[in-house]
């Protein structure tokens, strides 16, 4: 299971349509400071249902959306799409390849897409849910992340684990069941 492409358009600091092919060994990003490469992981975490717009580092979701420049006006909605191999059959979808877009709109719509298909946030999360590759999971380090898994209580922590050890997907239908 790898990244195969990334593909932004209107997200953040990318108003023009920017894949990222990725192949299956190491890729780093590397540019000066303020050139985008937090921004490409924020899209990795958005598209995978990240709701957060603090961990988005934002104020609120309008701020995903390219905002505009001296030179360029602003966009009136941001999309991003990520294509992961599943030729292993990791995720949930019977396809080789597991494509997620979403879509967001200054007017505060959100679309979601698995295979262009049009779905529910929840049917995304379900999709990742315990292959650590959700938008809370550890496959995406953030700055400062390691410092708070260290410092936070462990019954948090255990989430990180559970995670890991694939029954999220259990506690959070366990969860549901109880709240009927
Ligand atoms: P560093 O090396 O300092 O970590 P970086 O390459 O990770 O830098 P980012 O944080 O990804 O840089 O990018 C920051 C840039 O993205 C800033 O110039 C900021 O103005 C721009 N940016 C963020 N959100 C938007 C937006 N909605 N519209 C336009 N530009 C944006
Ligand atoms: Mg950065």
């Amino acid at each position: 299971m790898y990244l195969k492409s990334l593909e932004l358009q209107g997200f953040k600091s990318f108003p023009d349509k920017t894949t990222i092919r990725f192949s299956d060994g190491m890729t780093a990003i590397v540019g000066p400071n303020g050139s985008g490469k937090s921004n490409i992981s924020d899209a990795i975490r958005w598209v995978l249902g990240e709701q957060s717009t603090k961990s988005l580092r934002g104020a609120k979701m309008e701020d995903v959306v390219f905002g505009g420049t001296a030179r360029r006006g602003a966009m009136g909605a941001a999309q991003v799409t990520l294509i992961l191999d599943n030729s292993a059959g990791q995720f949930p979808v019977e396809a080789a390849e597991v494509m997620v877009t979403r879509k967001y709109f200054r007017s505060g719509e959100s679309e979601y897409y698995l295979n262009r298909k049009r779905v529910r946030l929840r049917d995304i999360r379900d999709v990742f849910m315990d292959t650590g590759l959700g938008h809370d999971g550890y496959s995406i380090i953030g700055q400062g992340r390691i410092d708070e898994i260290l410092a936070t209580k462990s019954t948090d922590r255990r989430e990180v684990f559970e995670e890991a050890a694939g029954v999220t997907r259990f506690r959070t239908r366990k969860e549901e069941a109880e709240r009927k």
